[in-house]
């Protein structure tokens, strides 16, 4: 018996003809000018191809393209506000599917304490939408004026107050996703109690756009904090700020919503690189913490809780010095430090990051034990060790010694993965805490991931995306996938 002939795929042509005909040709994008910001990531470690960037405007318009490019044969990589730092939003090959056109905030429910956002929503929009309504949307970092929901959700982001509110997947209620085949999942329900069988919503939150195209979701919104106060103190060393940071989660207990961890070396890149920041504390010390401490009841009074506990820590010993913000330019002018440190770095030539995190009770151990291999490893170098303290978060990253070739540094990435990375390891620590897998760790996570929990990925991959057209080559690699995961 013959087996019936299969139409064949249409050409590169005959799709995009398609897509011009349904999203106009406006918003099918192929000139070199107009596609080239979709093929490069923020932080130009990778450059990628793609054979157009697609601008659909609605659910019905992302389905479309998906179900085109299937029957055509070629990928489809979805992209936010290009702001991820794993390339994995870079197309190699493909469409770029851009949800920027799709960016309404769809409705606002005060009671419920929930929005409805398409994914192309800019994170600063959802927040000033809550912010208006008197209500609080936490996830926040400082990407925030360029990232997109979608992208915010696909990579399970985290940023600076997961301490008080959680990652992106602790905040969101509801989805409606875009499956491989064209298919649309209407998942989105505002509920918080829902075990009607799996919870679906959570295998596309941090997929990275490898099993679905997020395009709305229902997050959830919080009582807006009444008071807030910053502080920024001056300690002796990281270990010190892990028992202080102890000792301020069991006092201010749920006000404290960040601590962030800075080194001196970070501080000073920031002082000398960024317009407008000014040194917080008249002397220098080993290491620093910004200090956050918020409450949404109309009593509270965070200022002073803040003083009395820094002013025992001072009494204590842990804290050499401190300063508090005395209204919000100066809470802003305090995260600024923060918040700059890694465009800081971009000034001091070339810089290899590692997005890390260890159990809290380990962390003081591998910032110690990281940092002595890393600059026994190439002596010069300067480790910049900053981040979510309180999640067990660091960004362990490390700038070139002054001098050396931007290049050949960049070039021992992978050495320097292998020390820092066999390290977090045996803490028992994860490879990739909040920025994702995407390409540039895809070989890592197969170098240290549990076999069984890899098979479980891949069965997942192919279970949602059996002909691996969404994002290909990214997170899980597949025995085909000829991409390499370092710049
Ligand atoms: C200065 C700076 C600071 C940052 N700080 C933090 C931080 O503190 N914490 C943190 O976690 N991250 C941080 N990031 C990383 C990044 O900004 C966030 O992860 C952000 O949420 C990504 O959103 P995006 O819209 O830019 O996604 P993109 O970069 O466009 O995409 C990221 C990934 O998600 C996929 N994707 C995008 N949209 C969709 C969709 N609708 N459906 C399915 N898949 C999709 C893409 O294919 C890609 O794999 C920072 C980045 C910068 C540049």
């Amino acid at each position: 018996m013959t087996e019936p002939a299969l139409a064949p795929a249409p050409s590169a042509d005959t799709l995009l003809e398609a897509l011009r005909a349904r999203l106009g040709a406006a918003h099918v994008l192929t000139a070199p000018s107009d596609l080239d910001p979709y093929l490069v990531e923020s932080r130009k470690l990778y450059r990628g191809s793609a054979l157009a960037a697609v601008r659909p405007g609605s659910t019905e318009e992302v389905a479309f393209v998906v179900e085109a490019c299937a029957a055509a044969g070629v990928a489809v990589v979805a992209q936010g506000g290009n702001t991820g730092l794993v390339g994995g939003g870079v197309p190699h090959g493909g469409v770029v599917l851009s949800l920027a056109r799709m960016n309404r905030i769809v409705s606002l429910d005060p009671v419920n304490a929930s929005i409805v956002v398409e994914a192309g929503a800019i994170l600063a929009d959802v927040q000033d939408a809550a912010d208006a309504a008197g209500l609080l949307f936490p996830l926040s970092y400082a990407s925030r004026g360029s990232a997109r929901i979608g992208g915010a959700l696909a990579c399970n982001s985290g940023g600076i107050a997961v301490l008080a509110y959680g990652n992106a997947r602790d905040l969101v209620l509801g989805l409606e996703v875009v499956l491989a085949d064209g298919r649309v999942w209407n998942g989105l329900k505002a509920l918080r109690k829902n075990n009607a069988g799996y919870d679906l919503k959570h295998l596309f939150v941090g997929s990275e756009g490898t099993l679905g195209i997020i395009t709305m979701a229902v997050l959830k919104l919080f009582p807006k904090p009444a008071s807030r106060t910053v502080g920024f103190v001056g300690l002796p060393s990281v270990r010190v700020a892990l028992d202080l940071f102890a000792r301020l989660r069991k006092r201010a207990d749920r006000d404290l919503t960040a601590f962030e961890f800075i080194p001196p070396v970070g501080l000073d890149m920031v002082l000398r690189h960024m317009p407008g920041t000014v040194r917080p504390l008249a002397g220098a010390h080993g290491a620093y913490a910004l200090i956050e401490l918020a409450s949404a009841r109309p009593d509270a009074d965070t200022r002073a809780e803040l003083e009395a506990a820094l002013s025992d820590a001072i009494e204590d010993g842990l804290v050499e010095d401190a300063t508090l913000g005395a209204s919000e330019a100066q809470n802003l002018g305090l995260w600024a430090l923060r918040e700059h440190l890694s465009d800081a770095q971009g000034y001091e030539g070339g810089s290899i990051k590692h997005d890390v995190s260890v159990p809290l009770s380990r962390l003081a151990d591998f910032v110690e034990q990281a940092s002595a291999a890393c600059e026994a490893a190439m002596p010069g170098l300067r480790v910049c060790a900053f981040g979510h303290v309180g999640d067990g978060n660091m960004h362990f990253n490390l700038s070139q010694p002054v001098g050396m070739d931007k290049a050949a540094f960049l070039g021992a990435w992978a050495d320097f993965n292998r020390i820092v990375h066999d390290i977090v390891t045996a803490m028992d620590g994860s490879i990739a805490a909040e920025h994702g897998v995407g390409l540039i760790k895809r070989d890592e996570l197969q170098h240290y991931g549990d076999p069984v929990a890899l098979d479980l990925m891949r069965a997942i991959k192919a279970g949602l995306d059996p002909q691996d057209r969404l994002n290909p080559g990214k997170v899980v690699a597949l025995s085909s996938d000829p991409q390499p995961a370092l710049p």
